[in-house]
């Protein structure tokens, strides 16, 4: 079974049309979102990244789909509501298949003083309010309520008792990962024609050109376009000097299930002493537990990827075992990562310089022309990539004078998509239902017209400890441009997060990209 996205993912520059009416520079969510978005109103597209899909900051988020609660409390209410509306949409419309309802709860216990807790309670009803206004349906996410301490046990019976006073119980969106949202994005824009190609830098780019080296071979490419979107993240200030960011960088713990057992839902751990800043416990897919997060200043020069420092990691691990009665240590920490927050460093009203809390620098994102006329994206987060996109692409369009159709985005389901209810009742191996949703036949019949092996081995777990099959390792090489191993582990799938894991699915992933490379030569 093929499909027309197959071909059209390809790492490095062979064969890469040397004009197109729009480039995009990167290719985390903002970017593979620009590349849906333009490929979509009727244009010619080609859109690269350096090393790969989600390589940058895309794939070291909390994978939350916010509804903007914690900008409502920093008076943003803008950027709430916006955040809403892209949840609502991107729950309901675009990407149900890889998103649910995730509960939240937040013990009251010794350490929030009744003056804190009357402010969550308050904000959790706020961010109801904005549920509404976004026109959300309690359906897809139930109102919030209060629980007395006795509930809040039944439902997180690992919670601390001592000192408890109650709980609020919220909701909102998880993603099954972020990286896969990417690679769904990216394949949605292959498959209505856009070229997306890794391992391919932009070495330079002006309004209407860019100079591109195959990272493979170190050939150098010229490509003209219409126009140029820069979305490269943390690293947008590279190719367009006037852009100003101040990251910050964002540490998650890595946790099995079974150091906080019976773990249902996500715990909002109060940070003692502060208001409106909490460490979030939440629940994985995979049987590992995350447990984040940091915001501390990231200044100096961005590294490819971001290390947490045992600081960070020993800050999470205390806030964290305040809210629960058995104790954590640092051996129950599998794996650690983190991400830097593509920020604006916005002047002060004064116009001074910019806050020293990147807390509270703008979580909003801005499009920015550049002198060169490079239209450049940034700020902002997964959940608002099509809202993103959209005004990125309207400002390139308007300035370029390209007249286009409008966007279609809003209503655009990603591939894969589909109501609940249908997600619900398909038959296919509930892992691929969970990470590629209608496509999961598409997965496993493709993986077996590849391979030639039968079904019950593709689908079973390439180890008893870790749950990933070889029959998404073969669909990445062939149709999600997978290149090797550390793009099957650490992007195609997230076994990479815990060492000790990547290591055990290290030879199913090797046997992946050789079958893949027999299949190609065999059909
Ligand atoms: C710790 C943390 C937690 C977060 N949690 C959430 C959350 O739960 N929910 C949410 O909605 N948002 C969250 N966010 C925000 C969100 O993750 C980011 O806003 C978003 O991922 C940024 O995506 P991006 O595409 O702009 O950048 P990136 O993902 O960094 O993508 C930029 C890409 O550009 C490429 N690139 C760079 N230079 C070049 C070049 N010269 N040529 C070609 N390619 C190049 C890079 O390789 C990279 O892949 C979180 C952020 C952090 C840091």
């Amino acid at each position: 079974m093929t499909d027309p996205s197959s071909t059209r993912i390809t790492p490095g520059l062979a064969g890469v049309p040397t004009q197109v009416d729009v480039v995009v520079i990167g290719l985390g969510i903002t970017g593979a979102g620009v590349a849906l978005d333009t490929v979509t109103r009727g244009l010619s597209v080609l859109a690269v990244d350096a090393h790969d899909l989600a390589f940058g900051t895309s794939r070291w988020s909390s994978k939350l789909v916010h509804g903007g609660l914690r900008y409502l409390a920093t008076g943003q209410v803008s950027v709430a509501h916006e955040s809403a509306v892209e949840r609502g949409i991107l729950m309901d419309v675009t990407a149900p298949h890889l998103s649910r309802a995730l509960p939240m709860v937040i013990p009251f216990n010794s350490s929030v003083s009744a003056r804190q807790a009357a402010i969550t309670r308050g904000g959790m009803f706020a961010g109801d309010l904005l549920r509404r206004g976004a026109g959300t349906s309690p359906d897809t996410l139930p109102k919030p309520r209060h629980l007395s301490a006795t509930e809040a046990l039944a439902m997180v019976p690992s919670l601390r008792s001592a000192g408890l006073r109650g709980a609020m119980l919220g909701w909102d969106g998880q993603l099954e990962d972020d990286a896969r949202l990417v690679t769904t994005v990216a394949r949605t824009a292959a498959s209505y024609g856009a070229h997306v190609r890794t391992r391919a830098r932009v070495l330079s780019a002006t309004a209407t050109s860019v100079q591109l080296r195959d990272e493979l071979t170190g050939t150098e490419v010229s490509v003209t376009a219409r126009t140029v979107v820069n979305a490269t993240g943390v690293w947008a200030g590279d190719l367009v000097e006037e852009v100003n960011l101040r990251p910050s960088r964002g540490t998650h713990l890595v946790l099995r299930e079974s150091a906080v057992p019976d773990l249902q839902v996500a715990v909002f751990a109060p940070v003692p002493g502060e208001t409106n800043r909490f460490v979030l416990v939440l629940p994985q897919p995979d049987g590992t537990l995350y447990v984040g997060l940091t915001d501390v200043p990231a200044d100096g020069p961005i590294p490819d990827v971001p290390e947490p420092t045992e600081q960070e990691i020993g800050f999470l691990l205390d806030v964290v075992a305040a809210a629960f009665a058995r104790p954590l240590h640092r051996t129950d920490v599998v794996g650690a990562f983190a991400g830097l927050r593509p920020l604006l460093d916005l002047p002060d009203a004064d116009g001074a310089e910019g806050s020293d809390e990147t807390a509270d620098i703008s979580r909003r994102h801005a499009v920015l022309a550049s002198r060169t006329g490079v239209v450049t994206i940034v700020g902002g987060k997964l959940t608002t990539y099509r809202r993103m996109a959209e005004d990125a692409v309207d400002a390139a369009l308007a300035g370029a004078g390209i007249d286009a159709g409008p966007c279609r985005t809003r209503s655009l389901p990603l591939l894969g998509a589909a109501p609940r209810d249908v997600l619900a009742g398909l038959e296919q191996d509930p892992r691929l239902v969970r990470r590629f949703g209608t496509d999961a036949e598409l997965v496993l019949a493709s993986a077996v017209e590849t391979t030639g092996l039968p079904e019950d081995e593709l689908l079973a777990p390439v180890d008893p400890d870790c749950p990933v099959t070889l029959a998404e390792l073969v669909f990445a090489v062939t149709h999600e441009g997978a290149h090797d191993v550390d793009d099957l582990l650490d992007r195609r799938t997230r076994v990479g997060l815990v060492p000790a894991d990547r290591h055990l699915a290290m030879p199913a992933a090797e046997r992946a990209l050789a079958l893949a490379l027999a299949g190609r030569v065999r059909l």
